[in-house]
């Protein structure tokens, strides 16, 4: 069946009611568009766990800061078609900004407890925008998963909570980060990085996985695990660290020292030159 594209939120919720009805699961998958193989990964997966796989493609203005790279983040809305109906996707859900935000559009919803440090720090209103479009997008989309990828570590738990706290039926399924041959992850701003800032961007990879094995390794200080990812990360050329942190998994806490049981998440944020990179890694006990 060749990918059927629709633009409103009226006949996305028209056509998936007929699909509910007939009894067929619903999987989703929301993006920002520019898909690359880590879409294309929650894409397949999505096909693994439901009937019908939907995808949308909606670059949020409400989720990007004053300075940020809305206005040039990249597009290319053909080659996404082609991309989500290779992996499988029977619908592309490609609303306008308008259509989303029309004229007196004034409501948002607010992200829970998980949005408040890291990247609700560092982009302030971030998280608030992701957890508003991603709520309008499950009331047009109406499905019954919906796959995020692991790469958004501390939106995966942003997202988990808005889905616990309002009542969302439901199922979220977390899947692994994509990464290129290097390491690094995949993402659609790598595009803004040269061939160079590829290669030195594949450091944080190595920072993840030397905490990482550290901690393997019996090392528990979270100060100790830090400075691993810090000196590997300081190696890169004009790198500005955000963080490079070491926290609880399920909560984002600090703590001083882990203990054996503690799932542990550590987390990479950086800039190169105007493209702000991140990455994590979790280590379970
Ligand atoms: P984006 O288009 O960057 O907003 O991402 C849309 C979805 O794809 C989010 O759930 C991301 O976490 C996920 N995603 C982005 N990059 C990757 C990757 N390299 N591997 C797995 N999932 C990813």
């Amino acid at each position: 069946m060749p990918l059927q594209i629709i633009t409103s939120v009226e006949e996305m919720q028209n056509y998936s009611s007929v699909l509910r009805a007939k009894g067929k699961t619903i999987g989703f998958v929301p993006t920002m568009g520019y898909l690359h193989e880590g879409h294309a990964a929650l894409i397949r997966h999505s096909c693994l766990e439901a009937d019908i796989t939907i995808v949308s493609v909606f670059v949020n203005p409400t989720q990007f800061g004053p300075n940020e790279d809305f206005s040039r983040y990249p597009r290319d809305f053909e080659r996404d078609c082609h991309v989500a109906e290779e992996a499988g996707a029977a619908i592309m859900y490609a609303p306008t900004v308008e259509e989303m935000y029309p004229n007196g559009y004034s409501s948002m919803v607010l992200a829970g407890k998980e949005s408040q440090v890291f990247d609700g720090v560092s982009r302030p209103g971030h998280f608030n925008g992701v957890v508003t479009v991603v709520a309008k997008l499950f009331n047009a989309v109406k499905p019954h998963i919906a796959v995020f990828g692991q790469k958004d570590y501390q939106q995966t738990l942003v997202i988990k909570r808005l889905v616990k706290d309002l009542d969302f039926d439901i199922r979220i399924i977390i899947a692994p980060t994509e990464r290129e041959l290097n390491g690094l992850a995949r993402s659609s701003r790598n595009v803004y990085l040269s061939e160079h800032d590829r290669e030195n961007a594949s450091l944080i990879y190595k920072a993840l996985t030397a905490a990482v094995d550290a901690r393997q390794q019996g090392e528990k200080n979270a100060h100790s695990l830090q400075a691993i990812m810090q000196k590997i990360l300081m190696t890169i050329p004009h790198v500005h660290i955000e963080y490079a942190q070491a926290v609880h998994a399920d909560t984002l806490m600090e703590t001083l020292d882990f203990s054996d049981d503690n799932s542990i998440v550590f987390l990479v944020a950086i800039r190169l030159g105007t493209t702000r990179l991140i990455d994590n890694f979790v280590w379970h006990p």
